[in-house]
């Protein structure tokens, strides 16, 4: 079950300004009131370990019923997309803002794997800046049920031979009449078992190379979309898989802006995620913390209790210390990103792009040295399911390698400086 670990001793110890508080009180206030009562109700789906999976690594639709409710729930009381302009409904709040209501949540930790308290808040599967590119009738169609959390999407750019080189994709979109016909292969979809609306990158027949890319907007009940094998991976989500797009018809309203923004939108969609880690990171953090002062306070051996004892004090010491670090870093680049782009822009100074990058992937290689020390903090409790730390553990080892890994983040920071 979902539960925040409180320590006292780190009750004031990272302060939220002024005016992002009522919305993380809010936000919170709905978590506590409205997700956790509703995961103690349906505990026989999410209660425990892998109890969202059934026996073929699938998320029951048991368990995902429960997450649409609490994200339709959440677009109610208006907390599901805050990080959308208000515009097209959304909370309108800026990155840095948003970075702490991430924080706020993810200080849920991770639950079992179910996550209910984390689907509050629009994820990979919720509305992107990508999709402001929309027109009207396009956004009433397909964004408007995506802000208000009663629609899912997934996004579809990886292939079985394009991954870190997204310009490789051999997916094709060929124009037949007033139609478009797609077929290709994509692969580690997230939310493809369950999304309404697939986010495909296509090369077209309009253009060679990146000039021909096109986003579209599949639905997924399309006859020619259809999920293919499940892609069983290190968090156990559940929810990823491939999707295979056979004569797949969509018409010129599905494609998002025009022929040529694809692989720029398909970056914004990538570029939003990235900008979400320093939250989702600093928030696991702040979770893993609490979690290894308070075992160490009650933890005995010999006598003591382990947190006497300075192996295990320096770990929680770096800890906290680099949590400052990061939260700090965090804030000041997004602040300074918002001064130079915006998310939904098709195009990027490098100096946004270089801050992205480092803000991707300095939070997820702490937080992966935060949630290792935390599994030895712990001990074997650590690496028990019911110890509630080696799932962050998981979590931390993915985040190194979706929307770009550890060695695409750097090779972008030091192209951005000169480095070709
Ligand atoms: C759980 C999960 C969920 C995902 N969800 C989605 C999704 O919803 N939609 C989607 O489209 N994709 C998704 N992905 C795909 C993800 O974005 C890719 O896995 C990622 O971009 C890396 O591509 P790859 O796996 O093909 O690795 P590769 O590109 O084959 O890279 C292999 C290794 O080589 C390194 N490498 C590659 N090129 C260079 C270089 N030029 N310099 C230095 N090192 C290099 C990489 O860093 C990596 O270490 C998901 C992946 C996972 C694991």
């Amino acid at each position: 079950m979902t539960s925040i670990p409180r320590d006292d001793a780190l009750a004031d110890e990272f302060a939220v300004p002024e005016d992002v508080e009522p919305v993380v009180d809010r936000v919170l206030t709905f978590i506590e009131e409205e997700v956790l009562p509703f995961e103690e109700e349906h505990a026989e789906h999410v209660g425990g370990p892998l109890d969202y999976l059934d026996d073929e690594g699938r998320m029951t639709p048991e368990a995902r019923a429960l997450r649409d409710e609490i994200e339709e729930r959440a677009g109610e009381a208006g907390v599901y997309a805050l990080h959308m302009p208000e515009e097209v409904g959304g909370g309108g709040l800026s990155p840095v803002k948003h970075f702490y209501v991430q924080e706020a949540v993810f200080r849920y930790g991770t639950g079992f794997g179910s996550s209910l308290a984390r689907a509050v808040m629009a994820w990979t599967e919720g509305p992107s800046p990508m999709l402001t590119h929309l027109d009207d009738d396009q956004r009433a169609e397909w964004l408007d049920p995506l802000v208000d959390g009663t629609e899912s999407a997934c996004i579809c750019i990886t292939e079985p031979n394009a991954g870190s080189d997204v310009t490789a994709i051999e997916t094709e979109a060929r124009r037949d009449g007033d139609e478009w016909v797609i077929d290709g292969h994509k692969r580690y979809i997230t939310n493809a078992v369950y999304a309404d609306t697939a986010q495909v990158l296509a090369r077209t027949d309009q253009a060679d190379g990146t000039e021909g890319m096109a986003m579209f907007l599949v639905d997924t009940d399309n006859p020619g979309y259809e999920v293919g094998r499940m892609n069983e991976n290190i968090m156990m989500d559940g929810i990823t898989a491939d999707v295979h797009l056979e004569d797949c018809r969509v018409g010129d309203d599905q494609l998002v802006g025009e022929i040529g923004d694809g692989l720029p939108l398909a970056l914004t969609w990538v570029n939003w995620r990235r900008a979400c880690r320093p939250g989702m990171c600093v928030g696991m953090g702040r979770y893993l913390l609490d979690r290894m002062l308070s075992y160490a306070k009650e933890r005995e051996t010999f006598g003591e209790p382990i947190g006497s004892n300075q192996a295990i004090q320096w770990p929680i010491a770096e800890t906290a210390t680099e949590i400052h670090a990061v939260r700090n870093m965090a804030t000041t680049m997004l602040a300074e990103y918002e001064g130079m782009a915006d998310l939904a822009d098709l195009r990027q100074p490098e100096a946004a792009r270089r801050r992205l990058s480092m803000l991707k992937y300095y939070p997820e290689d702490r937080l992966f040295d935060w949630s290792d020390r935390a599994i030895q903090v712990l001990g074997g409790y650590g690496l028990m399911r019911a110890g509630g730390v080696e799932r962050v553990f998981r979590v931390a080892r993915n985040l190194r390698i979706p929307a770009g890994t550890t060695e695409v983040q750097k090779r972008t920071i030091a192209r951005t400086l000169g480095l070709e």
